[in-house]
């Protein structure tokens, strides 16, 4: 394990000191007014995020390398005591804004949340650098300058950290996260023409030599960019362009060019750390406000898509249930056609259609005979049997429109709309020669019954449903009375 660990860790070190060497050659080279007023202090931006990201066991490793960074960093213009002093300022201040971070958020980084970045404002931008320019300030006052005011020196050390802190820190935490997001696809024509074209108009306007018509406001055109760039970019690649920004205009206000050129060096530095500190932090805020009114639209949908789901399954539940429903109350639980119930609803319906259209309309009813006596001698489940086996047998030889019902024990009715009478006689034929070839098999026997029908239709006597049935319940007794078996019809 050890073996896999000292080289990414030697890495990190390596990383981390190069990483501030650099950073403070730059902030004393290039982000220095030749006042000898610094701008921003940068390496407290990387070690603050390495802090932010790594566990409190490891931080006194990266301390030891920072103060031989801070030496090399500082070498000439500072003495190597100064420089020590100078990087024990540095850790404390940037372990005190990580720790006091950690404790109040349960995240180390999270740039999407507002809350997150209120309190890295406040912490990492406020509350930590003052403290440190307290004894950033008494170096300065005790061992370099002494002839200049404390509280001078305290503002300079103040707004330079909190600078540094604020361009670097939200940046390379943001990069970091661009690792699991960023995709080519995303790079559209937009941001390729957007970013060079503000870049080149930064470079007009801060390397500009002073003119009448720049004032210190006019930068404030890039906040209003940067607005846009987070709303169409989002976090990373606006504030990469912020900071982007906020280089060109030190270096050019650190060589007396551009807006920030035309007050006194004091003045000029405060309108730049200003207009930087608004433009970062407007970037920031508007973006991570952005970002997670995003995620609340994004989980708003999610429980909308769960709840229209849930609703489609309850609903075709529902549809299922109501079907169900539907065939209990309307069908016969033995045979599975319509029972007595449905063919009432809906044989007055047909009634009044056939009466009012003048349209044919007969009924057959029927009743198998003798049925008392299979029962008796087979069983009820017999009886059961036979009752399936005769639906079977009329099923296939009725129309779609034709309503089969079975009305009581063994009585069973078909009403046929658009069928005159003698066709109606011609299908109970059929049927009556249908059922005698039926054969029932029961234990080692096969039951054979027959059937008796009366046939009517309607007419202006037998306007309604009632008679209507009445009428073929009659024709089917004078079947019954007649021996059986047979079919009795009459339009009388
Ligand atoms: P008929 O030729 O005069 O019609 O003689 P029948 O024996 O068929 O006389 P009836 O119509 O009076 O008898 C009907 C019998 O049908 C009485 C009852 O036991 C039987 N039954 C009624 N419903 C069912 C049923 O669901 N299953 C069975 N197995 N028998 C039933
Ligand atoms: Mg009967
Ligand atoms: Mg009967």
């Amino acid at each position: 394990m050890v073996g896999i660990h000292t080289p990414s860790k030697l890495w990190q070190l390596l990383f981390l000191a190069s990483g501030y060497i650099v950073l403070g050659k730059i902030s004393i080279h290039f982000a220095t007014m030749s006042e000898g007023i610094a701008i921003a202090w940068l390496p407290n931006g990387l070690i603050l995020a390495l802090f932010l990201l790594r566990p409190t066991r490891e931080w006194p490793l990266y301390a030891s390398v920072i103060i031989p960074a801070e030496i090399i960093a500082d070498f000439p213009a500072f003495t190597y005591v100064q420089a020590i002093e100078f990087a024990l300022i540095n850790i404390a201040e940037t372990m005190l804004s990580a720790y006091l971070i950690r404790r109040f958020t349960s995240n180390t980084h999270n740039f999407h949340n507002l809350h997150y970045v209120l309190l890295f404002i406040i912490i990492a931008l406020c509350l930590s650098p003052m403290l440190s320019a307290i004894f950033g300030g008494l170096v300065y006052h005790t061992q370099i300058e002494s002839q200049s005011n404390f509280l001078a020196f305290w503002r300079i050390w103040l707004f330079g950290d909190s600078l540094g802190i604020l361009l670097i820190t939200p940046l390379l935490l943001s990069w970091l996260e661009l690792k699991h997001q960023f995709s080519y696809r995303s790079l559209t024509l937009e941001p390729i023409i957007m970013i060079p074209l503000t870049l080149i108009f930064a470079y007009i306007l801060f390397s500009n030599d002073f003119s009448p018509n720049l004032l210190p406001t006019t930068p404030i055109i890039f906040i209003l960019v940067l607005l846009w760039m987070s709303y169409r970019r989002g976090l990373m690649e606006s504030l990469t362009m912020s900071v982007l920004i906020s280089m060109i205009a030190i270096y050019f206000t650190v060589h007396h060019q551009g807006p920030f050129s035309i007050f006194s060096p004091v003045q000029n530095t405060l309108y730049l750390q200003e207009f930087i500190a608004a433009m970062v932090v407007s970037t920031l805020f508007f973006s991570v406000l952005l970002r997670q009114m995003n995620e609340k639209t994004d989980q708003l949908e999610i429980l909308s898509k769960n709840l229209e789901n849930q609703v489609a399954e309850k609903t075709s539940a529902l549809q299922l249930a109501n079907q169900k429903l539907f065939e209990l109350a309307t069908t016969d639980p033995l045979t599975h056609i319509y029972n007595r119930r449905f063919l009432l609803e809906r044989a007055e319906e047909e009634v009044n259609r056939g009466l009012r259209y003048q349209s044919d309309l007969s009924l057959m009813l029927f009743d198998i005979d003798l049925f008392k006596s299979i029962n008796d001698t087979y069983g009820h489940h017999a009886g059961d049997k036979v009752l399936i086996s005769l639906v079977e047998a009329v099923q296939g030889r009725i129309r779609q429109n034709d309503i089969f019902a079975r009305i009581g024990g063994e009585e069973f009715v078909i009403l046929m709309p658009n069928t005159a009478l003698n066709e109606a006689v011609a299908l109970a034929k059929k049927l009556q020669k249908r059922i005698e070839e039926v054969r029932v098999p029961i234990n080692n026997t096969e039951i054979t019954f027959s059937v008796s029908f009366g046939v009517t239709t309607i007419s202006e006597h037998r306007h309604t449903f009632d008679i209507l049935l009445n009428h073929a319940d009659k024709l089917m007794y004078q079947a019954k009375n007649a021996g059986r078996n047979r079919i009795i019809y009459s339009d009388e």
